[in-house]
């Protein structure tokens, strides 16, 4: 942009000046001065409100490029494409662990009807089997641990009564 006052019109009122006074002065002049050619783009709104606002319609503007427009060019859009999610969730399968407890276990009943208290099974296994406080043998281990197992058994098959019954 190019500005020129017009001194033969001009009459030093500063309108110009006070409006941007990077463009015009009435500094060593009485009429107003043009301190930028070409005018920077940055001042060229106000200058032409200068020239609009001028009393005397002494600011003549020449070469008034229009700021071009600046191009928006669309950026295409990028199209987001969706993949199916896949479904990740995996079965698991559950091991249940069958946490079998064969701790294989051995009672032994004595049947007291059938006991005639001779204390041969005390004798045989004395650690399941004791007729300390009764008359007929009773069984003080229960359950009875594996390693009695064996003389359990024994004492069960010599019972003469076969009042031993043996629960596994
Ligand atoms: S506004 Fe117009 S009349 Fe006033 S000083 Fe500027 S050019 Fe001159
Ligand atoms: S061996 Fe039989 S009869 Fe004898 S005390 Fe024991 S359970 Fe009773």
């Amino acid at each position: 942009m190019k500005v020129t006052v017009d001194k033969d019109l001009c009459l030093g009122c500063g309108i110009c000046e006070g409006l941007v006074p990077e463009v015009f002065s009435l500094e060593n002049e009485p009429v107003a001065e043009v301190l930028l050619d070409p005018v920077s783009e940055e001042y060229w709104d106000l200058v032409r409100q200068a020239a609009e606002e001028c009393p005397e319609g002494a600011i003549i503007i020449e070469d008034d490029d229009e700021v071009p427009a600046v191009e928006t060019a669309e950026e295409p859009v990028q199209e987001i494409i969706e993949e199916p999610v896949e479904e990740t969730v995996e079965e698991v399968p559950v091991l249940v662990e069958e946490t079998k407890n064969e701790e294989s276990k051995m009672k032994a009943i004595v049947d007291k009807d059938l006991c005639t208290g001779c204390g041969l099974c005390e004798g045989t296994a004395p650690d399941v089997f004791s007729l300390a406080n009764e008359p007929y043998a009773e069984v003080i281990l229960d359950p009875i641990p594996e390693e009695l197992w064996e003389d359990v058994r024994m004492a069960a098959e010599d019972c003469p009564e076969g009042a031993i019954t043996i629960e596994e």
